[in-house]
């Protein structure tokens, strides 16, 4: 079988017109003799009827206290009813389609609800209805237990399950279908002249997804390097060649980033700095190794973390502050705390050995009066946490600064 995983997100699936164009590509895809395994967010963001979040508030306004395996079961409907919808109109077309749940289509997990992480797949329903010739539509974001319990994946579930359902079929491609025309140097709501990325590698998008380039996930990106299966981000909505997300050729980057340092621009908002003056407690014994022990126990992921014989820096998520401060002020440290920031990355496989990168990164941002709150680096990435009001402002000059836009 030469098999084809197509996703297409939530803003694509949203109205009849919308759908239309979603089994337009898949039934070019059939006509072109792939069998479609289409995988399936739920419909529209919040506020939509059926949108995850809608379901949500639905249940919550008769109690907030819904145990994590029971909100996973209620928000795992929302891809239920748009993956029904989708066999619908396919089928109103006459064409063979049917339904897959995510355990249906054999996406086992682990028992982490609301943030599952796919252990093994059995695809041999996919394999059953395939051979039957049928377009096979699966329900992203959702797996189930060894034990039977169903659960979601988190943030980005749905690229998740294209891109292990790829693997697991060893499928000619994982095509993310979306709202833009692919993978951009930088999100467009925010950059009008971003433009749309060619070829990138694995690593690279690894990297632009990690720093908050919500296009595709980083797990997904991750899984498919695994096998090697091609990536591609397309639209929905145009017949643009979208971008290809390849492993790194033989000879160094690949040809089209060649003149380039940096490869695209991402961003996290919402973020708080935390700096604890560790020198000020000689009497607290390996107080840093019990700030990040004490973050962990509680669940809070850090971020950005600068270790200083005399200070620890890290970011946290501002809805989480509180609770971060709460527990270091607990364990008798004073805490400087700066909420409202925002991380902006450059990142680019390109700019490895190049000197003067942060050089041009940090005249950028001074030529635009924006304070750099802290800052690291890596061989591919260049981080600078700023604040929140600077972040749009931040994020345009270092676009400029790099050429992106040409
Ligand atoms: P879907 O519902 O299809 O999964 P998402 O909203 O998750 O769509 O992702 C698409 C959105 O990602 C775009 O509308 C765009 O605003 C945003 N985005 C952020 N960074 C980038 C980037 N570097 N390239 C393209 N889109 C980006
Ligand atoms: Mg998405």
């Amino acid at each position: 079988m030469k098999y084809l995983v197509q996703k297409f997100g939530g803003t694509s699936l949203a109205n009849s017109e919308l759908r239309e164009m979603v089994a337009q590509k898949i039934i070019r895809a059939k006509n072109e003799g792939y069998s479609p395994v289409v995988v399936v967010s739920a419909i529209g963001r919040q506020g939509d009827p059926y949108a995850t979040d809608t379901l949500l508030e639905f249940v919550e306004k008769i109690s907030p206290d819904i145990p994590p395996r029971e909100l996973d079961t209620l928000m795992s409907c929302g891809e239920i009813i748009s993956g029904v919808a989708m066999v619908a109109t396919l089928r109103a077309k006459g064409y063979n389609a049917v339904f897959l749940t995510g355990s249906q289509a054999g996406i086992i997990t682990d028992d982490c609800f609301t943030d599952a992480h796919i252990q093994e797949i059995n695809p041999a329903l996919i394999h059953k209805y395939a051979h039957q010739d049928a377009i096979v539509i699966v329900a992203g974001f959702q797996g189930v237990t060894k034990d039977g319990d169903v659960t979601t994946l988190g943030r980005g579930g749905s690229d998740t399950t294209a891109a292990a359902l790829g693997v697991a079929l060893n499928a000619e491609a994982i095509d993310i279908y979306t709202d833009v025309d692919g993978i951009m140097t930088a999100d467009p709501r925010i950059v009008d002249d971003a433009k749309t990325l060619n070829v990138v590698t694995y690593n690279e998008i690894v990297q632009l997804a990690h720093e908050g380039a919500k296009v595709i996930h980083p797990r997904a990106v991750e899984i498919a390097m695994q096998k090697n299966i091609p990536l591609r981000v397309k639209c929905t909505f145009s017949d643009a060649p979208g971008t290809l997300v390849t492993a790194q050729s033989e000879n160094g980057p690949i040809e089209i980033q060649k003149d380039k340092v940096i490869t695209g621009i991402a961003h996290i908002p919402n973020v708080t700095q935390l700096k604890i003056i560790t020198a000020n407690y000689p009497e607290i014994e390996d107080a840093h190794l019990k700030i990040f022990k004490a973050m962990a126990l509680a669940g809070i992921s850090v971020d950005f973390i600068n270790v200083y014989p005399e200070a620890v820096i890290f970011t946290v998520k501002d809805q989480v502050s509180a609770k971060a401060i709460e527990i270091l002020q607990n364990m008798g440290f004073a805490v400087e705390a700066v909420p409202g920031c925002a991380k902006v990355s450059a990142v680019g496989a390109g700019m490895a050995g190049v000197p003067g990168v942060m050089a041009r990164i940090v005249e950028a941002l001074a030529e635009e009066k924006i304070k750099i709150l802290q800052t690291a680096d890596s061989h591919s990435t260049i981080w600078c946490l700023v604040k929140q009001a600077d972040m749009e402002r931040a994020i345009r000059a270092l676009h400029k600064k790099f050429k992106l836009n040409e």
